[in-house]
């Protein structure tokens, strides 16, 4: 009888312990709009990306993984670079289509457009992972995508406190980037991108079929 073994795998896209970061909020004047935003007492242009202020993280890999936590801006770079969520490779293939493995099926915008917060997997970890996670292989479906966009973002929102600093007033939502949403998102903290799956194709996902083709390029 086979014995099958299940070893988790460490992925890029978690956090770890030692790169959580408590750096303080407040709320600053911002010249282009001439209104409020909520900034770091410390800002960096960095911090702003889409908008929208961005949870700082260290990126530097070390203490202990976190399994439920992401690491936001090393899943940014993910979501927008086209990075292997499990080892941060380059998930584009040959014809510039990009590899990417959704756990049951897509997200949708209002206007039917796939979306998802999920960084894609590459060729080599989509293998490994259905080879692994039984559970995962029930679920998935394998599709790539020519291209991605910035759509939302899973964010706090925060309102100027009395004496303490911003106070965080609603907790994870799901705000879409838009000239329309501007207001809310410079009172946001953003945690995750949502990018639109672009020209979405589903592949075929036959697991011998992965064995043999990984096998051979590698
Ligand atoms: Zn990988």
């Amino acid at each position: 009888m086979t014995r099958v073994t299940t070893r988790l795998r460490h992925l890029d896209q978690n956090l770890r312990t030692g790169e959580v970061r408590h750096d303080p909020l407040a709320f600053a004047w911002h010249e282009r709009t001439e209104t409020l935003r909520l900034s770091y007492e410390d800002p960096t242009d960095n911090d702003w990306w889409y908008g929208v202020l961005w949870l700082r993280h260290g990126t530097d890999m070390t203490g202990r993984h976190l399994w439920k936590a992401v690491n936001t801006p090393r899943t940014l770079a993910m979501m927008t670079r086209h990075l292997c969520m499990v080892c941060s490779a380059s998930c584009m293939r040959n014809d510039r289509r990009i590899w990417w493995l959704l756990v049951g099926d897509s997200s949708h915008a209002p206007d039917g457009t796939p979306i998802t917060n999920l960084p894609p997997v590459c060729e080599g970890h989509i293998s490994e992972s259905l080879a692994t996670c039984p559970r995962l292989l029930e679920r998935s479906r394998l599709i790539s995508v020519a291209g991605t966009a910035p759509y939302a973002v899973t964010a706090d929102v925060y309102a100027p406190g009395a004496d303490d600093g911003p106070t965080k007033v609603l907790h994870e939502q799901h705000i879409i980037l838009s000239e329309e949403n501007a207001p809310l998102l410079r009172f946001a903290l953003a945690k995750q991108l949502w990018v639109t799956l672009d020209d979405l194709r589903d592949e075929p996902l036959i697991l011998s079929d992965w064995h043999e083709h990984v096998g051979r390029s590698s």
